[in-house]
């Protein structure tokens, strides 16, 4: 194999073809969402998809596999973000190859394996190989010999390139608990040309660089001090792929190899840069590659820029590489370009990037848009900030909290910012902040955590359950696709988070059976609520959820009785609300393949809630649905309902349910087969929902609401069955009603409406023609009697229910009618505030007597302002109880002109 010509993407798949020659399964990657797993925010490593199997609570049906797996190291525990544009080796997204052995080989094998991939089949210099082994600093482990004995027998390899490190660097554990064991990490020497390597803390400098880290899973903690051996062992391996395709390319940095070189050349082709000033400011290029890689993944993967979680990192990385756009002169919204040439790259490898591509590149385009109004003032904003920091001050959470709820700069760029100024930031209290400011608006949790000790109980429970053999392996059975009831003793029962042996009424409590029909939260779909009933007790079971792997539990409240663990219990789902979940579910399906019909193949799922009540759907649209949009989509929904079209549900294997056309949908957690559900030839998805029998038994589907939820994001709310006939039923009701009160028949209620409304139109026209002219008679009787102030006529008058117009009408009237040193302020109220209108005669006026002077100063009262010609001038307020006080202040004020 010629490896110094092989492009990246052979060299990923000579990886997985060298692990295939020896009897692995290809798996697919993973979504970058890890499924089913709430302590986790990105799949971070090869292993998550395995991480059941080595648990114990999952089982596959090979014992080796092989793969390359989407990974994210941006948020938790593994956060490379520091290192990405500073360094050539670490990306947020990247690609981790891997092998694994379930149970299977062992050390022998995997570093044969290793060695054999790297130096014969990709001819890697034998003597540029570095490798480490496990040895405990604090002396309670053993020295893994074992690698020790197996690196050397491997042929060119000397025993003076082994280096042993210890717990932080080569022991590799799951969590406090757990799976764990030694691993032994294999480094390429860039720098054979400086001798010798005789102190190990080389490694850790820039002439190396790790490659691929072998961990060998042979131990299960239990405590912090107490090691079992596992009773079955496994490989777990991580070769990250940018880095070897550096090396097998002759290249000193992952951004140069044929994986990166073209996102760095299309954002050099946007400045025109010549390659020496790109490479002389070579980090805003390495940032904005690598951000528009990982944001077109992430959006592939649904995770679409938003305020919290795993969308908050998806936004904070499309506004981080816009900054960077910045240092290189770029103004405009870019990085679709590049996240373009990303879908160009890894399209073959990772179809789901072909099929989101018009999603992608709009999605970033708005969010740099969106971003663009903002980031000015945020910097101002910032810069005034900074500009009052001492040195050594750090900037606070309160701060760096409220920059991103007003002016949208995440924290990362706030940090990047504050450190180009030589400030840090106090990130622990953003996270504070910006958990107040989510409570404040009624936000859902913002990183999600389970309690630690509840997983720690059900999943220590799950071990003695199945040591007692009560349940096998697989832990609880799960089954809501058949029946609806089922029986079997009561496992076990927690109370206040403890395991009790039998509980008393009202007690709220969770119960493990070895079988449950209720279906968990998953898809959208809500969990079923229901019952347990033992001889003589009832649990009202309102939620069913899963706390560890392998471990179903229902939560609910003693009713009745005494419930205690092995009784024998009768489970039964609330079939009444499960009918009308299925009909909701089976009625997404079709509003989903409606929409693909009306408005296009783009309108993709971004999330949904199938409850018993109605359907809420959201999908990726860039404008509100017109009334007739609408209108075919229900219409369409309708037609295949009554077309009545049976659901098929098979399993079958991912590969062919995707090659086929099944829709997958976002956060779904797919094993290798998976459940697909078709109906015709126009629905077909790979869904875990429970489902109608057949199309007709949703009855009817009416739209409720139309509306958006996010940029670029429509949701669609509807009802079904049930709740559709109640809707239809209670409308009539209301119109029968209306037309009632019409006394006319509910078919004639629209033309009757539309009369009413004329006859009203034309009532309101007459009324105002006669309070005009009530308005003037009142006027032409109050010239009878004019205040005098000094030489001056004067009327003030509350005129009620009157208009502006009748008002100025009025006022008009007055300067005819009083054509001599007259002055007349009239006050109204319209919609709650006060108004004043007052003229002047045109001898005044002369005299200094101006209208505009005269309301301003009459609306100090009543609290407002306002002004006009010198003849006749407005003013409103606040206080319309004030408006008698603002009449009366008037002739004090002409008094005072008088004098002047
Ligand atoms: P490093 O110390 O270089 O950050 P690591 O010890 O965190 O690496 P592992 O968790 O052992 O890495 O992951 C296995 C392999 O994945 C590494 O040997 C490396 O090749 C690759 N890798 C890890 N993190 C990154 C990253 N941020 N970008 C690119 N590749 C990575
Ligand atoms: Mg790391």
């Amino acid at each position: 194999m010629k490896t110094k010509n092989m492009t990246g993407n052979e060299i990923r798949q000579s990886f997985i073809d060298y692990f295939i020659s020896k009897g692995h399964k290809f798996v697919r990657s993973s979504s970058l969402v890890p499924g089913g797993d709430a302590t986790l925010l990105f799949t971070n490593a090869g292993m998550v998809q395995f991480k059941d199997v080595f648990l114990g609570t999952d089982e596959r049906d090979y014992t080796r596999a092989t793969n390359s797996q989407k990974c994210m190291r941006v948020a938790g525990k593994h956060n490379d973000l520091e290192d990405v544009g500073q360094d050539d080796t670490h990306h947020t997204f990247f690609e981790m190859m891997g092998n694994w052995s379930f149970g299977d080989y062992y050390k022998k094998e995997a570093i044969g394996y290793a060695w054999e991939l790297l130096t014969e089949v990709w001819k890697l210099p034998k003597e540029r190989l570095y490798v480490t082994v496990f040895e405990d600093e604090q002396g309670q482990i053993p020295t893994d010999e074992e690698a020790v004995e197996f690196w050397s027998q491997q042929e060119g390899f000397s025993l003076d390139r082994l280096f042993y490190l210890g717990r932080k660097e080569n022991f590799w554990e799951m969590g406090d608990t757990g799976p764990c064991g030694p691993c032994s990490e294999i480094h390429y020497d860039f720098h054979p040309e400086l001798g010798p390597v005789t102190d190990k803390s080389t490694l850790d400098t820039d002439r190396f660089t790790e490659i691929w880290n072998l961990v060998f899973i042979q131990y299960n903690r239990k405590s912090p001090e107490k090691l079992d051996p596992l009773p079955s062992r496994h490989v777990d391996t991580g070769l990250g792929l940018e880095r070897v395709v550096a090396i097998l390319q002759g290249k000193d940095s992952n951004y140069r190899t044929d994986l990166m070189l073209p996102l760095v050349e299309a954002v050099q082709e946007l400045t025109g840069d010549s390659d020496e000033e790109r490479d002389a400011n070579f980090t805003p290029y390495r940032v904005i590659a690598d951000h528009a890689r990982a944001a077109a993944f992430l959006i592939a993967d649904g995770v679409v820029p938003g305020n919290l979680g795993r969308n908050y990192v998806c936004r904070m990385i499309v506004r981080r590489a816009y900054r960077f756009g910045g240092h290189v002169g770029l103004q405009e919204p870019f990085l679709a370009l590049i996240a373009g040439v990303v879908v160009d790259l890894y399209q073959d490898a990772y179809p789901e990037l072909k099929q989101n591509r018009k999603i992608i590149l709009n999605t970033i385009t708005r969010e740099e848009e969106q971003f663009q109004q903002t980031l000015e003032n945020a910097t101002l904003h910032l810069e005034d900030l900074l500009d009052k920091l001492e040195p050594g001050d750090v900037l606070q959470g309160s701060d760096t909290g409220n920059l991103y709820t007003t002016y949208g700069l995440p924290l990362e760029i706030t940090r990047d910012i504050a450190r180009e100024r030589g400030f840090q930031v106090d990130q622990e209290g953003f996270q504070r902040a910006m958990e107040a400011h989510r409570l404040n608006s009624g936000g859902g949790q913002a990183m999600g955590d389970l309690g630690g000790e509840e997983v720690e109980l059900f999943h220590e429970l799950l071990q003695k359950l199945q040591a007692e053999g009560q349940l096998d392996s697989a832990g609880v059975i799960y089954d809501p696709y058949q029946e609806l009831t089922v029986e079997g003793p009561v496992l076990a029962l927690v109370k206040d988070g403890k395991l009790v042996e039998s509980a008393q009424e009202k007690d709220p409590v969770q119960v493990v059976l070895p079988k449950t029909v209720f279906y968990m939260e998953a898809g959208g779909q809500v969990s079923d609520t229901g019952t347990i009933s033992g001889e003589d007790w009832l649990i009202e079971v309102d939620d069913i959820y899963q706390p560890a792997a392998g471990m179903i539990v229902h939560k609910g409240k003693v009713s009745k009785g005494q419930p205690a663990v092995g009784d024998l219990a009768q489970a039964a789902v609330d079939a009444r609300r499960r009918k009308d979940i299925m009909r909701n579910h089976t009625a997404t399906h079709l509003l989903h393949a409606a929409l693909d019909k009306v408005i296009g193949e783009h309108a993709r799922q971004a999330g949904s809630l199938v409850a018993p009540d109605h359907l809420r759907f959201d999908f990726t649209h860039n404008q509100a649905l017109s009334d007739q949009e609408l209108l075919a989509v229900e219409e369409e929904v309708n037609r295949r309902i009554l077309e009545d079209h049976p659901l098929r549900i098979v399993s079958k294997p991912l590969q062919e349910a995707i090659d086929e056309g099944a829709r997958a949908l976002f956060g779904e957690k797919y094993g290798d087969v998976v459940r697909t559900i078709k109906m015709g030839d126009f629905s077909y998805e790979l869904c875990g929902g429970t489902h109608c029998e057949r199309s007709s038994d949703v009855a009817l589907f009416l739209i409720t609401s139309e509306g958006s939820t996010a940029a670029g994001i429509r949701r669609i709310e509807a009802v079904t069955g049930r709740a559709a006939y109640q809707l239809v039923r209670s409308r009539f009701q209301e119109m029968k009603e209306a037309a009632a009160a019409l006394s006319s028949g509910p078919d004639q209620l629209a033309s009757q409406v539309n009369a009413l409304v004329d006859q009203y139109k034309t009532a309101e026209k007459t009324r105002d023609k006669l309070l005009r002219k009530l308005a003037v008679i009142e006027l032409d009787a109050a010239l009878q009697d004019l205040d005098q102030v000094g030489d001056v006529k004067l009327l003030t008058r509350i005129v009620e229910e009157a208009d502006l117009d009748t008002l100025r009408l009025v006022a008009d009237r007055f300067r005819q009618l009083v054509p001599e040193r007259g002055i007349i302020v009239l006050g109204t109220v319209i919609a709650d505030s006060p108004r004043l209108v007052a003229a002047v005669t045109e001898d005044l006026i002369q005299e200094g007597y101006k209208a505009g002077e005269l309301v301003q100063y009459a609306a100090k009262p009543i609290g407002g302002g306002g002004g006009g010609r010198p003849a006749m001038a407005e003013a409103g307020g606040k206080h319309p109880e004030k408006l008698q006080e603002a009449l009366a202040s008037v002739p004090a004020w002409i008094k005072d002109k008088t004098k002047s």
